[in-house]
């Protein structure tokens, strides 16, 4: 396919976004852009300066004067790669808590709508089919059950499915769940015309060829 193609991917953690955003932007031939990275890039970056990630003025100031660069799956902040850094439970609460600052979305939005101006982009995150690229060409929800992401979760990190192991992902994936869907600022929910793909039997390939098909269904 070598049209260009504006696709919009949202859901919950732990439902494979990323990697299903990355092939679809590969074998389409567009830019991926993971908008969950620059929230973790913008925490890392702020942490490691010694700034209050609760500080609000501080953080859109911050988000300001930063510089994201995405390179296939990998995100450089002011040219430093930050890829493996920002996988971590520290950032992931940290870049949790700068998601619900208002001031710091209202930029990182204006970016993301930035990147997809050549009109040649797979963007994923939570808000992407409905606040960031409301007009986008195909919007796709993933979803898959609480257990079925917990699993996916502990696959990735290379540590095996204990049940103890598996109640406190799931734990830990229901509270971001419950933060992300409830917050006042660009809650997690489907857009009225995404199209909702439930993921939970189906392979990451199985998801991909289901994306790539809709794409094909929609702009042809
Ligand atoms: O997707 P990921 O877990 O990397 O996202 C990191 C954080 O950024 C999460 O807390 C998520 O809720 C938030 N986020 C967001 N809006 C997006 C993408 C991610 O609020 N578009």
């Amino acid at each position: 396919m070598t049209a260009k193609h504006v696709i919009a991917i949202d859901g919950p953690s732990g439902v494979g976004k990323g990697t299903v955003a990355l092939a679809v932007a590969e074998f389409l031939g567009s830019t991926y852009i993971d908008t969950g990275a620059m929230y973790r890039t913008l925490a890392w970056k702020a942490i490691s300066e010694g700034l209050s990630v609760d500080n609000e003025s501080q953080m859109e100031r911050l988000a300001t004067q930063s510089n994201f660069v995405f390179d296939g799956g990998r995100i450089l902040i002011d040219g430093h790669d930050a890829t493996e850094k920002i996988r971590t439970p520290e950032i992931d609460n940290a870049a949790a808590k700068i998601a619900q600052l208002p001031q710091v979305r209202t930029v990182l939005v204006d970016r993301q709508r930035a990147f997809a101006e050549d009109g040649n982009v797979v963007m994923e995150g939570r808000d992407i089919g409905t606040v960031v690229l409301p007009d986008a060409a195909v919007k796709i929800f993933l979803d898959a059950t609480p257990n079925e992401r917990a699993l996916r979760r502990l696959r990735d990190k290379g540590r095996g499915s204990t049940e103890t192991a598996l109640v406190d992902v799931a734990r830990a994936l229901e509270e971001r769940d419950h933060v992300d869907r409830t917050r006042s600022v660009s809650p997690l929910t489907k857009a009225a015309d995404a199209i909702l793909v439930d993921t939970t039997n189906i392979s990451i390939g199985g998801v991909v060829e289901r994306v790539l098909s809709i794409v094909k269904e929609k702009c042809s």
